[in-house]
């Protein structure tokens, strides 16, 4: 097996194949061989996994999920990678590796079709110039045990974040409502070429088989976290007064009392089962 997080052989790849690395497809390629050999094993991947990869790149994380997964599916939106993939992946039979949008791709069909038999996961160094909607559709297909994705430090924190805190956001609950979110560890830039301007951080979410409150209408529940989170420095009551203009200020207000909730709360300091009674009340 080719060592593609060593500097030396990264550079013969990049002079053999004429690679450039694409800043606006989010490349940022691990150049030590601790990094994937830590995620696979601290998210618990063996052989009765079936791990859906996003973002192969040169292949460091495709190599180790190979070498412990049941199968590997790998999403690779860049086509140059293909003859590189081919060196540097292509002895591996338990792999699938497809040129596609990760975007785009319908997962719950994918994993039906390409890993029966196996626990899905998911698995990716992510490019981070599409974190939140790839991590919000591999948590909304609803159809992995587990997801597993480096993302920006910053980003880490946000998704693990407790109610009340700085960190708190909509995106906060809609990664706790599917699933229950770990930090594992940092990855500083050192570990990458070319190297990014901040640090790095892994995150596991094992998802939930059921929601963690009674959510009697799941679209109204996260339209009521997103109008909670839309003005940042306002009321709860303001906020929740712009994104439902056809209840009055006084009929919020009950609503919010009905619940528990101070009018002059902030929806920062709401955490999941409040948001739920509060959407519930809202019907
Ligand atoms: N996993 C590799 C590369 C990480 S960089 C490593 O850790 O070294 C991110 C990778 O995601 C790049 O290979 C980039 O081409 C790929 N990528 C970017 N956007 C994508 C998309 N929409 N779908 C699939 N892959 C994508």
């Amino acid at each position: 097996m080719l060592d593609v997080c060593d500097p030396q052989v990264m550079r013969g790849l990049l002079a053999e194949f004429g690679f450039h690395f694409s800043k606006s497809k989010g490349q940022n390629f691990l150049t030590r061989r601790w990094v994937p050999e830590r995620i696979v094993r601290e998210s618990g991947i063996d052989r009765s996994c079936g791990a859906v990869e996003i973002g192969p790149g040169f292949g460091p994380l495709t190599q180790e999920l190979c070498l412990h997964a049941g199968k590997v599916v790998a999403l690779e939106l860049d086509t140059t990678l293909r003859p590189v993939l081919e060196k540097t992946v292509g002895e591996f039979d338990n792999l699938d590796l497809r040129f596609t949008d990760a975007l785009k791709a319908d997962l719950p069909a994918l994993v039906n079709e390409a890993l029966p038999g196996l626990t899905p996961v998911a698995c990716a160094n992510l490019p981070y110039y599409i974190t939140s909607p790839v991590l919000t559709k591999l948590l909304e297909s609803r159809c992995f045990a587990a997801v597993t994705v480096m993302v920006q430090k910053e980003v880490a924190l946000r998704i693990c974040a407790k109610a009340g805190s700085p960190d708190y956001s909509a995106f906060t609950v809609l990664c706790n409502y599917y699933a229950a979110p770990k930090l594992l560890f940092d990855v500083p830039p050192s570990c990458f070429m070319p190297q990014p301007k901040v640090t790095s951080a892994v995150v596991c979410l094992k998802t939930r088989p059921q929601p963690p409150a009674d959510i009697a209408d799941e679209a109204l529940f996260f339209r009521t976290v997103r109008a909670a989170f839309a003005m940042r420095r306002k009321t709860l009551l303001n906020c929740l007064s712009a994104g439902f203009p056809q209840k009055s200020k006084a009929e919020l207000t009950e609503i919010m009392q009905s619940v528990g909730i101070a009018p002059t709360a902030r929806g920062e300091t709401l955490d999941i089962p409040a948001f739920a009674a509060l959407s519930n009340a809202l019907r």
